[in-house]
């Protein structure tokens, strides 16, 4: 752990979901954790507080278990908890608190110190984002009200992506309609499309505004986008997550004629459509399980549905690639991140294979070798890099944070300029 000094250099991270409360407490002069841990089951009898305190050689985890009534019970629990280890919130080393905010809709291209206004814009959005913005929302209001003298940045998961061209954003669809009902593509996960894009240029040794990335972030979720020279030109999420790519349970592009065809054939209504499209789809409802491990351990064993489930995934990811190729004319670096990106080698070596005419190929040794950092997996010959780049969405959230409070660049080199782009014109 890094020692005080009078200039306060650390960001609280949350990222406040309908029934729990991850947070991180990061040293913006190293990226370290000098706290970190999660709150699951608020409202439940059975809620539980994991706290993992940065310690030389590790350990020193605590738990509490048992009822925790709303996130207010939960901040002032994880309040407590960082405050037993010399970290509360009322230190003066704590410059902002970052909340991850999933939908920004066109009013937020940049990171934004939260005031009544900025609040009252995210609440108007909900309707496009139910399941997310009124819990990100618990989270803000309850981080104010324990630090009311606090800057609280929120830094929004569809950011990233307002730089999209109208081509690219634009449904094929009547335009009054649209406007109507602010039906558009957003796309999703920009935290991580940032933070891999530009830590894929740092990997090339290259600045963002030289390089065209197209960042592949596979986790349980799972989006595509496209970036070209620091700014996303295409993503494949639309108005809401479920667009593109196949996900763990969510069926990605499908043919809006199904949900008709469910209706009036199958008599399921709205809802159920909605929950067999997004929770019971993509590898879970081709094969059963989402897991992308057990996936692959039931491939060794001959299983066919889940090979088939593995197919239809890599099939889509490789069109995507393709088309985002297309986008973008020259691309410089195709990244994988998140749980399948950064672990699932079989996924990286059947998503490029093929591509040896785009200049894309991947060398096996490479790609099987095991390491957490950013790395390059592509042969040497190979015209364009394909790269393995962890994703820190925390990391992102803390350095946009910090840089709009302290107005400065990270302390860890990242110019302001890039995480915050005329971020003065945007918090009025
Ligand atoms: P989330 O979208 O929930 O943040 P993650 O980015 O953590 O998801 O990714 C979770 C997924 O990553 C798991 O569902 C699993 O399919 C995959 N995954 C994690 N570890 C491995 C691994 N070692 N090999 C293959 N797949 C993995």
């Amino acid at each position: 752990m890094t020692a005080p000094t009078s200039t306060p250099t650390r960001v609280l991270v949350l990222n406040s979901g309908s029934s729990s409360l991850k947070y991180q407490l990061i040293d913006m002069r190293d990226g370290s954790r000098p706290a970190q841990g999660i709150v699951e089951r608020i409202g439940e009898e059975t809620s539980r507080l994991a706290h993992t305190p940065l310690r030389e050689g590790g350990g020193g985890k605590r738990e509490r278990n048992g009822p925790i009534s709303d996130h207010s019970a939960a901040l002032k629990a994880v309040a407590e908890e960082l405050a037993a280890d010399g970290l509360g919130l009322d230190s003066p080393e704590l410059a902002a608190i970052g909340h991850r905010v999933v939908h920004g809709g066109l009013r937020f291209t940049e990171p934004t110190v939260v005031n009544g206004e900025v609040l009252a814009e995210i609440e108007r959005l909900v309707p496009v984002a139910p399941l997310h913005n009124p819990a990100n929302l618990i989270g803000i209001r309850t981080a104010m009200a324990l630090r009311p003298d606090l800057p609280q940045v929120a830094v929004f998961d569809t950011a990233f992506h307002t730089t999209m061209p109208e081509s690219a954003a634009r449904y094929a669809i009547d335009v009054e309609t649209a406007d109507a009902h602010r039906i558009r593509r957003y796309g999703f996960h920009g935290t991580s499309h940032a933070y891999v894009s530009r830590e894929t240029a740092r990997l090339l040794g290259k600045a963002p505004e030289e390089v065209n990335v197209i960042v592949l972030h596979l986790g349980n979720g799972a989006s595509a986008s496209a970036v070209r020279g620091g700014r996303c030109v295409d993503t494949s999420m639309g108005l809401t997550p479920l667009e593109g790519l196949v996900m763990g349970t969510r069926s990605g592009d499908i043919d809006p004629a199904v949900t008709f065809h469910l209706r009036r054939v199958a008599g399921m209504s709205a809802d159920e459509i909605d929950v067999l499209l997004n929770k019971r789809s993509g590898l879970v409802g081709l094969c059963g399980d989402n897991d992308m491990r057990e996936i692959r351990r039931r491939i060794d064993e001959g299983d066919e549905r889940a090979a088939l489930a593995f197919d239809v995934y890599v099939h889509r990811l490789k069109k995507y690639i393709g088309a985002y190729y297309a986008v973008l004319g020259r691309v410089d670096a195709v990244a994988f991140t998140a749980g399948v990106g950064e672990n699932a080698a079989p996924v990286r070596q059947a998503a490029i294979a093929g591509l040896e005419e785009l200049g894309l190929a991947v060398d096996a040794e490479l790609n099987a070798a095991r390491s957490d950092g950013a790395r390059i997996i592509s042969p040497e010959y190979a015209r364009v890099a394909v790269a393995v780049v962890p994703t820190d969405e925390e990391l992102e959230i803390a350095r946009q944070s910090y840089a709009l409070v302290r107005g400065a660049d990270a302390p860890d080199g990242t110019a302001r300029e890039a995480l915050v782009r005329g971020a003065e014109g945007s918090n009025e």
